[in-house]
């Protein structure tokens, strides 16, 4: 049998899955880490441990910059270099369950989004990935796509995810090549390291305009305010 099968489905189609401490495979899933993070996972995460964002990012990530884009790409860092186990899963499971990262809320599902050229009418797709140590699939219990992932609380991940893969897309459309020097710093600070812009001369050392209170002293308003600024900063390169 192959190790891994993606098969695709629709929003509505349901899928047999069930995952509790019961199954056989229970925490196999969070050793072998790869585990991305989105900047909308950062905050959720660096909250939970109330942390702010740069000891967070040094505390429990790895860093490294995308060669061809020039953009920054944020990993946990696992808890060992051998089975690189998730440094946030325990015996009884995961310990950061009402705030782990979309990818552990969204699997066995893949959601790709994509985006038209032509008249930037927005695509989603669904699929089911059927790994062979995921013991899943042998459970009973039955859901369609849309009430796992509301199951799962990602309308707010998916929100945020979504904006990112936006920006990310104009970024590479309007500026192919490596992101650099201040551009890259923007990008990093507003995606991922957003309690820098609390600091006083945080935003002036960004030269950008200084931040409403009310954006600031909220996490989620201050990192949509530093996605938009991004995302109206590739527009406008776009309509030059
Ligand atoms: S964050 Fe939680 S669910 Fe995700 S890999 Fe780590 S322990 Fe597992
Ligand atoms: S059932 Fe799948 S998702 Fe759940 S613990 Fe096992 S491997 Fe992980």
């Amino acid at each position: 049998m192959e190790s891994e099968k993606i098969i695709e489905l629709s929003v509505e189609e349901p899928f047999c899955f069930g995952c509790h401490n019961h199954v056989p495979c229970f925490n196999e899933c969070c050793r072998d880490l790869n585990q991305f993070l989105t900047p909308y996972d950062i905050i959720r995460l660096k909250n939970h441990f109330k942390l702010s964002s740069s000891e967070f990012l040094k505390q429990y990530t790895t860093q490294h910059i995308g060669p061809q884009t020039g953009l920054p790409v944020i990993t946990i860092t696992p808890a060992d270099r051998f089975e690189r186990v998730c440094p946030f899963v325990s015996a009884s499971g995961c310990s950061v369950y009402e705030n782990r990262p979309s990818s552990c809320r969204m699997y066995p599902v893949i959601r790709v989004l994509s985006r038209s050229r032509e008249d930037g009418k927005q695509e989603i797709r669904y699929a089911l990935l059927r790994e062979k140590h995921c013991r899943g699939f042998e459970q009973k219990s039955q859901l369609t796509v849309r009430e796992w992932m509301a199951g799962q609380g990602l309308a707010s991940y998916n929100e945020a995810n979504d904006l990112m893969m936006d920006i990310i897309s104009l970024k590479n459309q309007t500026m192919p090549g490596p992101l650099k020097g201040h551009l890259q710093k923007l990008f990093y600070t507003m995606c991922y390291d957003i309690d820098r812009l609390k600091a006083p001369g945080g935003a002036a050392e960004l030269e950008i305009s200084e931040i409403p209170e009310a954006v600031k002293n909220d996490d989620e308003k201050l990192l949509r305010y530093g996605m938009n600024y991004l995302k109206k900063y590739f527009m406008a390169l776009q309509s030059k």
